[in-house]
């Protein structure tokens, strides 16, 4: 298991956000969490890569796991967890900077000195991230002027530089038409010989098309969890 969960507890101050959740996700696959609005799912997620630990007041019980390390342990290196644990937000979040850039930022916060290392591994990810094609010959300009289905493959690839094994991601389509939406869930689909991907989607179909197992959360609590083929075809 690349990530093990064990009974969960997690509070917002006094509120008991998400409770007794374990979960044991196998390395690539696609896990989907569904569920309604509030009831965890980003939570979880976040926990998964210590995003949580931005938020002030908040306390953790049991144990997260990844490649068999607790990554809530002290000495834990966050900034290397995360880079092990990328994540992708709704909102495509590039840095106003040249696309270059932004698939390069992490490789130089991690101390890549190589220009040609650089480059390479710019273009390998933007290739992986289905984007190269559309940008090749334009990687000086402002990631700006991209449209949101490809500022959000652009994201994806600037998680995918630094050699991640587990992917986030927060709902990553539901900011995007239709036709970014299927870009992106056909990435997913491609992304998973390489990488373990965990999706927070409020969309169902979407679950059921991209996931290989499917983590049903209300109210705070992982109610159902099994394969998805399983779940949705006997609801
Ligand atoms: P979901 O992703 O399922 O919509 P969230 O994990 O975002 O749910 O939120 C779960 C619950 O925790 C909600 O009731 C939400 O209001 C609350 N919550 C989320 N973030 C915070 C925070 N930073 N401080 C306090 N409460 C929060
Ligand atoms: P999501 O799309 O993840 O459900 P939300 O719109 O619920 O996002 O929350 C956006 C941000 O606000 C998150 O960083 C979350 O932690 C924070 N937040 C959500 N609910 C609360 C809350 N009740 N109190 C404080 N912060 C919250």
């Amino acid at each position: 298991m690349i990530i093990e969960a064990k009974n969960v507890d997690f509070w917002y101050g006094n509120f008991h956000a998400l409770r007794g959740i374990s979960m044991n996700i196998e390395k690539n696959t696609v896990t989907a969490f569904i569920g309604p609005s509030g009831c965890g799912k980003s939570t979880f997620l976040r926990l998964m890569n210590r995003m949580n630990d931005l938020i002030d007041h908040t306390r953790l019980t049991g144990e997260i796991l990844i490649k068999g390390e607790n990554i809530y342990s002290r000495g834990v290196e966050v900034d290397l967890l995360r880079s092990e644990v990328g994540m992708v937000f709704q909102k495509p979040n590039p840095f106003p900077k040249t696309i270059f850039e932004n698939v390069a930022y992490g490789l130089k916060v991690n101390g890549e000195r190589s220009k040609s290392v650089i480059r390479d591994k710019v273009e390998n990810a933007l290739k992986q991230a289905a984007l190269w094609g559309e940008v090749s010959d334009k990687l000086n300009q402002s990631a700006m002027a991209l449209s949101g289905g490809q500022q959000q493959r652009l994201c994806i690839a600037r998680a995918l530089a630094v050699s991640p094994d587990i992917i986030l991601m927060d709902e990553p389509a539901s900011a995007l038409d239709p036709i970014s939406t299927a870009k992106i869930e056909e990435l997913i689909f491609e992304l998973k010989s390489n990488y373990t991907i965990v999706i927070v989607t409020h969309n169902m179909q979407q679950a059921a098309r991209v996931s290989d197992k499917t983590a049903f959360f209300y109210l705070g609590e992982l109610i159902e969890y099994d394969n998805t083929k399983t779940m949705f075809l006997n609801p």
